[in-house]
């Protein structure tokens, strides 16, 4: 990958472009706000889906391999968890210093996306071309 990458003095330059600290632990604090949420959300709505009430998000992908029911709650969660992950792997991204690059083409995602969607680990281009390729996909 042609990309250049160095850690400097507080904060991150990734493909020519620095990310100041500043910047980072303002989005790593939207990421985990966000993530927060998006638990507390997930959450409630397995609570509200299964009658066992007592269930944990740590017990989830056990819940969900032996109980059909589940995955209904498992479903309706689905997009919580897509997002969770995402998160997860935008912060592991910026432990690693290569935050903001996209996944694919390894270019400097925009400053503007990152700032609306801190999670994003893909370029606009590239989130693009995958949605239109999903939707084209057909079955599995
Ligand atoms: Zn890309």
């Amino acid at each position: 990958m042609p990309l250049k990458q160095a850690f400097g003095k507080g904060g991150i330059i990734v493909a020519g472009r620095k990310l100041s600290k500043e910047i980072l632990t303002r989005l790593k604090k939207k990421l985990l706000q966000r993530k927060t949420y998006l638990m507390q959300e997930l959450n409630s709505r397995i609570s509200e889906a299964s009658s066992s009430s007592d269930a944990q998000l740590t017990d989830l992908m056990d819940i969900a391999s032996d109980s059909f029911d589940d995955e209904l709650a498992m479903s309706l969660a689905s997009v919580e968890r897509e997002e969770i992950v995402e998160i997860d792997e935008a912060l592991v991204e910026m432990k690693a210093g290569k935050y903001g690059l996209c996944n694919v083409c390894g270019r400097a995602i925009g400053m503007k996306r990152l700032e609306m969607v801190p999670f994003s680990i893909l370029c606009i281009v590239c989130k693009t071309k995958q949605e239109t390729e999903g939707n084209h996909g057909g079955e599995e």
